[in-house]
């Protein structure tokens, strides 16, 4: 049976077991999928003792997964970061399904329309990185990057290469930025227990969607804010999780699953404990 895990710290609650395991038993694939922790500094010898044939790759491991690939994919080179890895006979392949899973998730399930669209990014980390290019390859208008720290905002709008649509900002020009039609958090705030800076209400309208990529009690005070402001959509990241992970699914077994049962399963779980990803 080949084994696959998901390799960060704190990697205990993730639920990428439980969704790996129930896309196999779905399309029939016998697989072992394992839940390990790793830090930045074990990384490289936990990955190369654990025999697996491939990998998901959490927080905080997603730069030094893309250090360690012999080769990427074009959307892990924009992002400069890796979630998934496959072995081959040269080494590892380092792939970036985080965007992909979040367009699907906004686009198919929850029927955004994201072509010339005005979105907000909350954040200029990981997932921000990953996010930013499938955001922009999705037809979006402009795309107005925020983050605390600016000089890591003005970095990935540089990295992004598209200076006619891509934007970044300091978080004190919030009030003068307008409307968003989609607004996306980006940041961990909702983990790290540091709440973020306050957000102006003007920045919702009554079309906007909103959405944080975190997911769980982490999500709560996010998507409060959405529904305070009158977004019509306060989305958590829930959907993002399941859509990269089939996303990792098809990039190693050449099938996609169902996504829509596995969602519903996590949803239910989260709704009742608390989980990371
Ligand atoms: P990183 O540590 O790489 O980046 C964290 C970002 O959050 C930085 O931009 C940081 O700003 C910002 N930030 C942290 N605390 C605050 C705060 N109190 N106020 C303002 N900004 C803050 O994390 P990731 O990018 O990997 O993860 C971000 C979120 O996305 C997490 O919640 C993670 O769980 C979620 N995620 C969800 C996925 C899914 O499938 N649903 C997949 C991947 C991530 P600064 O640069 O100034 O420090």
């Amino acid at each position: 049976m080949r084994r696959y895990a998901v390799f960060g710290s704190p990697i205990a609650h993730s639920l990428s077991p439980r969704i790996h395991t129930a896309f196999a038993r779905q399309t029939g694939i016998a697989l072992e999928y394992l839940a390990i922790e790793a830090t930045r500094d074990t990384f490289p010898a936990i990955l190369a003792a654990s025999g697996v044939a491939g990998a998901n790759i959490t927080l905080p491991l997603k730069e030094v997964a893309f250090a360690h690939c012999r080769s990427v994919s074009a959307r892990a080179r924009r992002a400069g970061a890796v979630n998934t890895l496959t072995r081959t006979d040269a080494g590892w392949h380092g792939d970036n399904t985080d965007g992909a899973g979040l367009v699907r998730d906004l686009t198919e399930r929850h029927g955004v329309d994201l072509r010339e669209r005005r979105v907000l990014l909350l954040g200029a980390g990981g997932a921000a990185r990953g996010v930013a290019p499938a955001l922009l390859d999705a037809g979006i208008d402009a795309l107005y990057v925020v983050n605390r720290n600016s000089a890591r905002a003005d970095a990935l709008a540089d990295a992004l290469g598209d200076p006619a649509r891509v934007h970044a900002r300091g978080w004190d020009a919030l009030p003068t930025l307008g409307e968003f039609d989609l607004l996306v958090n980006a940041t961990s705030a909702g983990q790290t227990g540091t709440p973020l800076p306050p957000l102006p209400m003007a920045l919702a309208a009554p079309r906007s969607v909103a959405v944080d990529l975190a997911y769980g009690r982490a999500a709560v005070p996010f998507t409060a804010w959405a529904r305070a402001a009158g977004c019509a959509q306060a989305l958590d990241g829930l959907g993002m999780l399941v859509e990269q992970a089939a996303e990792s699914f098809q990039c190693w077994h050449g099938v996609r699953p169902d996504t829509d049962p596995v969602y519903a399963d996590v949803r239910r779980l989260t709704d009742t404990q608390p989980v990371s990803d």
